[in-house]
């Protein structure tokens, strides 16, 4: 079975209780069998002669899993001569030899089916790779990643909390969490603002027969937290902003020359996320969606898509991706999957959104049938640090909830006509994308996003003052600075600030003070000598100002 964690896991009831070291003997083991390139032999047989077979091994819940899914006959599968028999429907490989590149990573505790009343068996999870290469890149990729994982980084560095007090999956960011998220959305305004969106800002629920109008009632009740009632009216928490962004659409009559309207919103949205997915930042019931809901004429999308493009390349080469990723979903030759709107509005869409990519020379990957009903769209990826890929914003196009909610404009014809609605977020969730980030950087922020910039470290009690007021001029030039005025030695002062990943640290000991220079140790460079505070405060001015790395 997979795990998506992991890779597979087999669950066992062992004689004794198995430990992690338990783990490489029976890798040994595996490869030792992998090596005989014993053939597994598979056999279809009548239900009541699986159940004898395996009555006979004595193995009772593997009965019951018989007596549930098996209805006539199933396959068994057999290595000759030996004690393996399993019923699986397969496929299996044809024979052991196929295992080339395998390893057993962790056990736990797992009920039959879940419950807790029912026996306990112990799961050996386990990965498996087609080469060794291929297995070492992963084992490799996967220790880099436990050393950057995002929940650890975010206790050492006091950037965010998660506390079962007030819920698991609701993220209490903390203040030095803030100021990175602060300069986040500071970047993100800036953009929006060059770019003619407007800014809006909307509620958090809404009446229940808004969600009904939306259709989320319908498809999307599941993920929803369920009605409150206020004087008798039934209101729900949100699960996505569009609905509130058409409100105001709605709220003026349009014509074709209002077009386009670019309504953005850091809008936070509630989902009733099971308690098993929730997982740190990545996961979670509460979180801010950089969204912004763009109503536009049929001849406008592509010039609208294009410049949503252009933003997210922008905005991910600031953070220093370079490797994004763009994927266009379009509607699947052949099947019809009670696709919404009209054909030539389709055609038209799909035409206007490639055309965009074209013009920002943008190399994609064309996925045919993976649309949603309600639109083509083009979704943005992006590869970290250590190779890992992740699937971030999206730009839709949705011809539903202009239907749904009978959106116009008044057009040049002087008719009514029905706008396209364009869905786009780039992050997606703020809370998500600041764990990619903290695992991106290994929590050592560039200097524009550090929460501390810099550290100012006197050697001895005796250049405090001149410590203070090194600090004071930083902060009057408007950089984030924190001065360790404590008695400790140098040393730890420097491993204090090192461990916290501030990108500059400012050593001040009696020849500073003499010569009035600062000695500067960047966070990975180490020592790169003394100079003037004027001469520091402009070299990492500039760095501020140019977002640089
Ligand atoms: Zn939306």
């Amino acid at each position: 079975m997979d795990d998506p964690r992991y890779g597979f896991f087999y669950d066992v009831i062992a004689p004794r209780n198995l430990t992690d070291e338990d783990l490489p003997v029976i890798e040994k083991k595996m490869k030792a069998l992998a090596k005989q390139n014993l053939p597994y032999r598979r056999e279809d047989i009548e239900k009541a002669k699986i159940l004898d077979l395996f009555k006979e091994r004595d193995e009772p819940l593997k009965c019951e899993l018989i007596d549930e899914k098996v209805d006539g006959t199933a396959s068994v599968y057999y290595i000759d001569n030996s004690p393996f028999i399993d019923f699986c429907l397969g496929p299996h490989v044809p024979h052991t030899g196929k295992l080339k590149a395998f390893r057993l990573l962790a056990l736990s505790g797992a009920y039959w089916k879940g419950d807790a009343e029912r026996p306990q068996m112990q799961r050996i999870y386990g990965t498996a790779f087609a080469t060794q290469e291929e297995l070492d890149a992963w084992v490799k990729q996967r220790e880099e990643a436990e050393k950057r994982d995002h929940r650890k980084l975010g206790r050492q560095l006091d950037l965010f909390s998660i506390d079962d007090d007030y819920g698991q999956g609701l993220i209490l960011w903390h203040p030095k969490g803030g100021i990175i998220r602060n300069e986040m959305e500071r970047l993100l305004r800036e953009e929006l603002e060059k770019r003619g969106y407007s800014f809006v800002y909307t509620p958090h629920i809404a009446k229940r027969q808004l969600w009904f109008t939306s259709g989320h009632e319908g498809n999307y009740a599941d993920s929803m937290y369920a009605p409150t009632s206020i004087e008798e009216e039934e209101y729900r928490l949100k699960p996505m902003n569009c609905p509130f962004h058409i409100g105001i659409y709605k709220s003026s009559p349009r014509s074709y020359r209002d077009l386009p309207q670019r309504y953005s919103e850091m809008g936070t949205v509630y989902r009733a996320e099971l308690s098993g997915t929730l997982h740190g930042l990545m996961r979670v019931r509460g979180f801010s969606v950089d969204d912004a809901h763009l109503f536009v004429r049929p001849d406008q999308v592509s010039t609208e898509v294009s410049d949503c493009l252009d933003f997210a390349i922008k905005v991910f080469e600031t953070y220093g991706f370079e490797k994004v990723k763009f994927e266009l979903s379009v509607r699947g030759a052949a099947e019809n999957k009670g696709y919404l709107g009209a054909d030539e509005d389709w055609a038209s869409a799909e035409e206007q959104l490639a055309l965009a990519l074209k013009e920002r020379n943008i190399v994609y990957e064309r996925i045919e049938g993976e649309a949603a009903f309600y639109g083509p769209k083009i979704d943005i990826k992006i590869e970290d640090a250590i190779g890992r890929v992740w699937q971030l914003g999206t730009i839709q196009l949705d011809f539903n909830l202009p239907e749904r909610f009978e959106l116009e404009y008044t057009g040049e014809d002087n008719q009514k006509h029905r706008p396209f609605m364009i869905h786009r977020a780039l992050f997606g969730s703020i809370e998500r994308f600041f764990g990619v980030l903290i695992e991106h950087y290994a929590g050592a922020f560039p200097l524009w996003l550090a929460p501390v910039q810099v550290a100012v470290l006197p050697i001895a009690d005796r250049i405090n003052d001149y410590a203070a007021s090194v600090t004071t001029e930083l902060k009057e030039a408007g950089f984030r600075v924190e001065a360790n005025l404590k008695s400790d030695k140098i040393g730890a002062k420097i491993r204090d600030a090192q461990l916290q990943k501030v990108p500059y640290m400012l050593v001040l000991g009696d020849k500073e003070l003499e010569e009035q220079k600062v000695a500067v140790r960047e966070r990975k460079q180490g020592d790169i000598g003394a100079m003037p505070l004027d001469e520091f405060k402009e070299m990492i001015g500039q760095q501020k100002q140019l977002r640089s790395l």
